[in-house]
């Protein structure tokens, strides 16, 4: 993702994997393949690989510098970790490449925001040092959404049988709050004026965006609210990893209607080349603009992914 500017903040990103992922109607249970190809179609040739009938999905992590704070937003799945699955077990270098790339060290993070604990979400927070998780960025507070804390906590306590998913909570979230650097939050939390938290539950118990403003501009990062621009053209398509497939539904269309037709820039987790954009209305759903630069500005002319009504 080339990087921008949002008032005073410069917005980047860095790449632990990316490429074909999942095939449309394994993404979103309820999709029926022909409407998605009929879509797809429409849209630009990075965000679906129609060879092998697969979504492009990207894994990133988000580097936010303020000028008083450096900021990282999600942190992939992490080196190292056990019962992650086969489809995980990708060489995690590109990510430590891509963070040593910005000129930062681990020590340069003020604070780590989580959309959610997801096992793509929360890897990086932590790293295997003899043989113990310790938190990655030592002087980070790291802001969790307390609702999804204590949903992912209560599963990992209760539900031993879903072993996979308590891995994550344990490796990945209890040795950062054991290090006494985390700070669990309302889903409304505000850090400070210019950078707060809005709810978008559904996905997973308590998602939340993370939302930016300076000067005019204002920018929100939205987690796994979508996972591909078919979900504004049809935003009723929740995925295949979400335990709430309804209220996921709702968190979407709240949140694309509150963006749409604004100069507001929406940078989902998984969009893969520039991944921030714009969303503008559609008749009864919406639809996905790709973020152009015109001598280096952001514009919200000209996208690639425009869905012509
Ligand atoms: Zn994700």
């Amino acid at each position: 993702m080339r990087a921008f500017h949002v008032g005073d903040i410069l917005v980047s990103s860095f790449i632990e994997r990316e490429g074909p992922w999942r095939a449309p109607t394994v993404m979103f249970p309820t999709a029926d393949k022909a409407t998605a190809l009929a879509h797809l179609k429409k849209m630009s040739p990075e965000v679906y690989d129609a060879a092998q009938d697969l979504l492009v999905i990207t894994y990133q992590s988000f580097v936010v510098r303020t000028p008083k704070h450096n900021i990282l937003i999600d942190t992939c799945v992490g080196d190292h970790k056990p019962l992650r699955g086969p489809a995980l077990e990708y060489s995690k270098q590109p990510w430590l490449d891509g963070f040593a790339a910005h000129g930062l060290q681990f020590e340069d993070i003020d604070y780590v925001f989580c959309t959610h604990l997801h096992v793509d979400h929360c890897g990086w927070n932590t790293r295997l040092i003899n043989g113990k998780w310790v938190p990655t960025f030592p002087n980070a507070t790291y802001i969790f959404g307390k609702k999804e804390y204590e949903a992912w906590e209560a599963m990992a306590l209760e539900e031993e049988r879903n072993e996979r998913r308590s891995v994550v909570w344990e490796d990945s979230c209890l040795p950062v709050v054991e290090a006494g650097q985390a700070k669990l939050v309302e889903a409304d939390f505000e850090l400070e004026d210019g950078i707060w938290l809005t709810p978008a539950f559904g996905h997973s118990p308590g998602q939340v965006c993370v939302n930016f403003r300076s000067k005019s501009d204002h920018a929100i990062f939205t987690g796994d609210m979508m996972h591909h621009a078919l979900q504004c053209v049809e935003p009723d398509w929740s995925t295949c990893f979400c335990p709430s497939p309804e209220e996921a539904a709702e968190s979407r269309k709240r949140i694309l209607a509150s963006v749409a037709d604004t100069d507001t820039i929406v940078i989902p987790a998984h969009f893969p080349g520039q991944t921030a954009g714009y969303v503008d209305s559609a008749g009864d759903a919406w639809r996905w603009r790709t973020m152009e630069f015109d001598n280096g500005i952001p514009t919200r002319e000209g996208g690639k992914q425009t869905m012509p009504v």
